[in-house]
């Protein structure tokens, strides 16, 4: 068990917090302040412990100086201060002298945030990748202006960066704040602890990028339903024309290998829709042989049936990736009928492994619905793979 914030005295200690405020600008404005929402539980619950809060967050990625000038952290201290209705320090920096003095003089319960940590990517114009290849000098220098680090950051938590691993390595106490607890208490209830029967569905556009996730799924799940432009390699394993949609000619032998290790694990679509070229106009439908003249963008009506039947007595739910090509009009039905299959599922534990199926299932209004939505596209991603996240293994056991 990683160490949470109830674990850590924190009065009058400096918390440098890894924080997610990655948030979307545009012309200088935040688009949509979630991330900064979603980070106040742990910044109250720090004011309210007396720590000396220090904030810090990647923001985008940062690959020329000209990058760094609509990459500040600015508009986000604004809108923190707005939302905390406290005033907050800025340091433009990511190190140095002021910042350095604005920590020493720091009281309790006050809040410091300092510059986009990729801006030590860059340094004097050349590429260095500081924060994003966990520059050893980093991380120590980082660890060195505070007492505890906190890492509330679960977007970045498969990278070892500067900015967790580095800081984490060289600190004398660290622990997870509230959202990344609560995204390890759900992963681990959904992916390593479900209570069966645990049926896992994947879509997305490749085999090659779900690979690791099929694999740790078929020793963990009942079920796996495959959807998405994946599903067309399976097909071809099976021996059937896919005509012109989407086909990793290298993973025809992969996919052959675990339908066969699956011993009826795996459950495939039986219909797709389909049009002649990448486009969104409307579908025409055919079973797993598509003619020759056209390209499968979705799973088609026989199949959404399918996959509602078999989600039917779930007790454990993970989905990651859509049906079809979800954004165009005509081919977003598989999707949107598996997110509210899964959305409606009474007394079932339901997950989403983040990226594009928590963008749908939130588009969609299903949100509330589902027990957990992962925020971490990649972490999640890795976690379903049972791959071990640095950011995280570098937090102290309890
Ligand atoms: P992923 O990031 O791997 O989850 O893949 C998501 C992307 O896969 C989305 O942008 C979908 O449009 C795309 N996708 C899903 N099904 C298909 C398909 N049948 N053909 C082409 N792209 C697809």
């Amino acid at each position: 068990m990683k160490k949470t914030l109830k674990d850590i005295t924190f009065k009058n200690k400096v918390a440098l917090v890894r924080v997610d405020f990655n948030v979307p600008i545009k012309d200088g404005k935040i688009t949509d302040d979630n991330r900064i929402q979603a980070a106040l539980p742990t910044i109250k619950f720090l004011m309210k412990k007396k720590a000396k809060i220090v904030l810090f967050s990647h923001l985008s990625r940062i690959k020329s100086e000209e990058d760094k000038k609509a990459k500040s952290l600015a508009p986000v201290v604004a809108r923190l201060k707005e939302l905390l209705k406290k005033d907050i320090k800025f340091i433009a920096q990511t190190r140095g002298e002021e910042l350095e003095s604005a920590i020493k003089t720091m009281q309790a319960k006050e809040i410091v945030v300092f510059e986009n940590t990729r801006f030590e990517d860059v340094v004097n114009g050349e590429v260095v990748k500081n924060e994003s290849k966990n520059n050893a000098e980093l991380g120590k220098y980082w660890a060195s202006l505070g007492d505890v680090f906190v890492n509330d950051a679960f977007g970045t938590a498969h990278r070892a960066h500067a900015s967790n691993v580095g800081i984490a390595s060289n600190i004398e106490e660290s622990c997870v704040g509230f959202l990344v607890e609560k995204e390890l208490t759900a992963l681990a209830k959904g992916i390593d602890n479900p209570t069966k029967p645990f049926v896992a569905i994947i879509g997305g556009a490749k085999v090659s990028d779900k690979i690791g996730v099929i694999d740790n799924l078929l020793t963990k799940a009942d079920k796996i339903l495959i959807g998405g432009g994946m599903a067309y390699t399976f097909f071809k394993a099976q021996g059937h024309n896919i005509g012109k949609s989407l086909c990793e000619e290298d993973k025809v032998e992969l996919a052959k290998s675990y339908l066969d290790k699956a011993n009826g694990k795996i459950i495939l679509p039986v219909d797709s829709a389909n049009n002649t070229d990448f486009k969104d106009s409307p579908a025409t439908f055919s079973g797993v042989d598509l003619p020759d003249d056209v390209m499968g963008l979705d799973i088609g009506p026989k199949s959404i049936e399918l996959f509602k039947n078999e989600l039917k007595g779930a007790k454990t739910v993970a989905w990651n990736g859509p049906m079809g090509v979800f954004e165009m009009e005509n081919f977003k039905k598989g999707t949107v009928g598996v997110c509210e299959a899964i959305a409606n599922l009474k007394g079932a534990f339901t997950l989403i492994g983040g990226g594009d199926s928590a963008a749908a299932a939130i588009q969609l209004g299903f949100a509330k619905k589902f027990t957990h939505i992962s925020t971490g596209g990649g972490a999640s991603l890795e976690y379903m793979e049972g791959k071990v996240l640095p950011g995280i293994e570098a937090i102290q056991e309890i």
